[in-house]
């Protein structure tokens, strides 16, 4: 896989050399769902990627704390794109829509939550006829992607290639552990299953 990473100008020296064809697939931006293609896509040797992304690239161990902390969320306009809502005659102000702007894309910016979808949310779209998205359907591909120690196995996956880690409710602050134990006014235990949540 070639890697153009072209930042906010031309093609540095090294995306250059990167970037000879010809290519079996370009990709045009190195985000969430880019990189993951282009990394999967590339598995096959045979296949020549492309993956050009408008933000900067970095080695994995050199992401600047802006972006590697998972605790700042948008913190830096120099990997946004800057974008904002056109609200200012309305409202009296713009309102600030981060998206990343850098080999990462947005989960380079963002918070790092790892969340799945409610099982009632699951059952709602089968009753509507969405097909091949049941609970039962999508539990395997969530296994698949996922790499974390805790948690039941025959809920969680152990060797994914998304490393994800369950706070413990001591590392949770008293906000996060608030709702969740007085949830309606009642205390509740911690459910073991994300199917029973
Ligand atoms: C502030 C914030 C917090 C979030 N928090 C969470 C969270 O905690 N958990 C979670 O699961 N999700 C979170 N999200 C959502 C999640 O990050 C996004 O849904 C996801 O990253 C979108 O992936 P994507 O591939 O569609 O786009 P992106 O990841 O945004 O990737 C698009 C890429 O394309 C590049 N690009 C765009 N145009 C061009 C062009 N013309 N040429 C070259 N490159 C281009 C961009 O620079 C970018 O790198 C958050 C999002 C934001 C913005």
């Amino acid at each position: 896989m070639a890697l153009a990473a072209v930042g906010n100008s031309a093609l540095s020296g090294a995306a250059r050399a990167a970037a000879p064809g010809p290519y079996d697939v370009i990709i045009v931006g190195g985000g969430s769902a880019g990189a993951v293609m282009a990394a999967r896509l590339s598995a096959d040797k045979s296949r020549r990627v492309l993956l050009i992304e408008a933000g900067a690239n970095f080695a994995p161990d050199k992401y600047p704390p802006v972006l590697a902390n998972a605790n700042i969320v948008a913190g830096s306009p120099n990997f946004d794109w800057n974008y904002h809502t056109d609200d200012k005659a309305s409202i009296g102000h713009d309102i600030p829509v981060p998206r990343g702007r850098v080999v990462g894309g947005s989960s380079a910016v963002n918070a790092a939550v790892a969340m799945r979808a409610r099982y009632t949310d699951f059952e709602r779209w089968t009753k509507l006829g969405i097909e091949g998205w049941s609970w039962e359907e999508v539990l395997p591909t969530f296994k698949k992607l996922e790499n974390t120690p805790t948690g039941e196995s025959r809920w969680h996956g152990r060797n994914g290639p998304l490393p994800i880690r369950q706070r413990t409710p001591e590392e949770n602050t008293p906000s996060m552990r608030r709702p969740h134990q007085y949830r309606d006014g009642v205390s509740h235990e911690r459910s073991p299953c994300p199917a029973q949540s």
